[in-house]
């Protein structure tokens, strides 16, 4: 049922009129679990005009006022969170106990937007001229095409759905079509705290027709897209083209560096938690482990014992620490990386399979080592259950191989050393660092990538940035 209307146009759930359809697939069995209706030109029309029509009534609408329905949209997402993450779980397949995590944290990204919309102060510059004022206002930017992947369907959408309305904008969200019942979820709650109509709408499509139609508009007057590289150049592209605002959050390549003075034990844990959490389906995933070499075999044999250990299953079961990919084709990715680094020479010290025995889309936890440079799972994004861990020695050496890649999104390092880790903090070219723990993506804190891996961020006070524009205001009494 809630796949034959789940688009939500004007304040209203409707099924899309388009011709295709998509098939929702639990990832676990391979099994559909039904027939996702999408959006055709038509229906993206009218939510078009649907968000023209909410900016207006929003804009207008006191920052105070949208703070309160923010905050009821949080305190609902918050009573609805067992009932999101459950769909997260079945759709997207990764273990109820990080679904719960996401989508218990939904609200807390709404609350800090709710707060921060408030504080979206402007300034007054000292005039030249006595009795000016000379003020600057920050006024939202309009109505946003967002455009959320399937890894986090939930708090990938909500930060562009919450950044947007505390700004003062309009929205038209394209969730993803392979995990979409999380999404319909967590719009319905904002609908029920009663943001008026037009101001959130949510589409599925064809993705390419989605972004073409809605970037081209002249009602849409920002952008902002998380997913791939490729498809992230080719909208920043047609954004350029229409001179529309862009947000990109797009893939990275991690380095997590484990320098010799370091708790090797609490690294190799944390290294593996990080890695295979949403296996390993995360732009900030660690992807590389530099090692230094007096510590290398230690923390190859720490991080490959808790690789090897890990429970496999389908993410509703209690016991399962790593859930399957969430489509077919990642498994397919996922065998190309590991038969391309055997050619290449590499080692496989834990997994490289593809689980047998089972329709769902399951790949083992896998760790490389003696991987040469030339492999493919150097320079491309794996995007799974992939580690490779690589010898170094000096810092400089280190340092440069981290940031030889044209990503730069997140960066890991582990040691004692004050000096050593203001130096990765201060020569690692990403847009994040996080130092002996895991700090990234709280609700306060910038998210976003240098270099190819994007540009804007969300989150922190950078994220309301993305949705507003300066107003000059000089005036003079007369
Ligand atoms: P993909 O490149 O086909 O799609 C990535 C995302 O972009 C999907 O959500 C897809 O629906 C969307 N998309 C694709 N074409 C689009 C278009 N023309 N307009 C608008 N949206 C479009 O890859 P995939 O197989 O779905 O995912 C694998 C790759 O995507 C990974 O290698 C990873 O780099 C990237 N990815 C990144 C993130 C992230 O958090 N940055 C999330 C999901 C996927």
């Amino acid at each position: 049922m809630i796949l034959n209307t789940p688009l939500l146009i004007d304040g209203a759930w409707r099924a899309g009129t388009h011709a295709q359809r998509a098939t929702v697939r639990d990832p676990a069995t391979g099994a559909a679990l039904g027939e996702l209706t999408l959006a055709s030109e038509q229906d993206m029309a009218l939510a078009l005009e649907a968000a023209q029509r909410g900016f207006e009534i929003w804009r207008k609408t006191s920052a105070y006022e949208r703070s309160k329905v923010l905050g009821r949209a949080a305190d609902l997402l918050r009573e609805r969170a067992e009932t999101i993450a459950q769909l997260i779980t079945k759709e997207q397949g990764k273990p109820l106990a990080e679904a719960r995590v996401e989508a218990g944290g939904a609200g807390d990204h709404v609350d800090w937007y709710a707060e921060e919309g408030r504080r979206a102060y402007g300034r007054v510059i000292p005039p030249r001229q006595r009795g000016a004022r000379q003020i600057v206002l920050r006024e939202p930017v309009g109505p946003v095409a967002a455009f959320s992947p399937w890894n986090f369907p939930v708090s990938q959408l909500v930060r562009k759905i919450a950044g947007a309305l505390a700004a003062g904008c309009s929205i038209i969200a394209k969730g993803p079509e392979e995990t979409p019942s999380s999404c319909i979820e967590m719009c319905r709650a904002f609908q029920d705290a009663g943001v008026p109509a037009g101001v959130l709408n949510l589409l599925f499509g064809v993705p390419a027709e989605v972004s073409s139609f809605l970037i081209r508009s002249e009602v849409i007057r920002k952008v902002s897209f998380t997913g791939s590289v490729p498809v992230g150049r080719s909208l920043g592209a047609l954004a350029a083209q229409h001179l529309k605002r862009c947000t990109l959050e797009l893939g990275g390549h991690a380095p997590f560096i484990v320098c010799d003075d370091a708790d090797i034990e609490a690294a190799a844990a944390l290294g593996a938690s990080l890695k295979f959490r949403n296996a390993g389906q995360v732009c900030a995933s660690p992807t590389r482990f530099f090692v230094q070499s007096s510590a290398y075999d230690a923390f190859v044999s720490a991080f490959a014992s808790q690789a090897a250990r890990l429970v496999v299953g389908a993410g509703a079961a209690a016991e399962t620490q790593m859930g399957p990919l969430a489509h077919a084709r990642r498994v397919d990715a996922m065998a190309g990386f590991v038969a391309d680094a055997r050619e290449c020479g590499a080692t496989v010290q834990v997994g490289g399979e593809r689980v047998a025995g089972t329709d769902g889309f399951f790949f083992q936890p896998t760790v490389l080592v003696d991987v040469p440079d030339h492999a493919r799972v150097m320079r491309d994004e794996p995007f799974g259950p992939i580690a490779t861990v690589l010898r170094f020695d000096t810092l400089d050496e280190v340092i440069a191989r981290a940031n030889a890649l044209p990503y730069g999104l997140a960066a890991f390092a582990f040691t004692r050393s004050i000096a050593t880790a203001t130096r990765l903090a201060d020569d690692l070219e990403c847009g994040m660092v996080s130092i002996n723990h895991f700090g990234l993506a709280a609700p306060e804190t910038p998210f976003g990538g240098w270099k190819d891996s994007g540009y804007g961020s969300e989150g922190g006070s950078e994220g309301l940035d993305a949705y507003l524009q300066p107003k000059f205001v000089s005036q003079i009494g007369i």
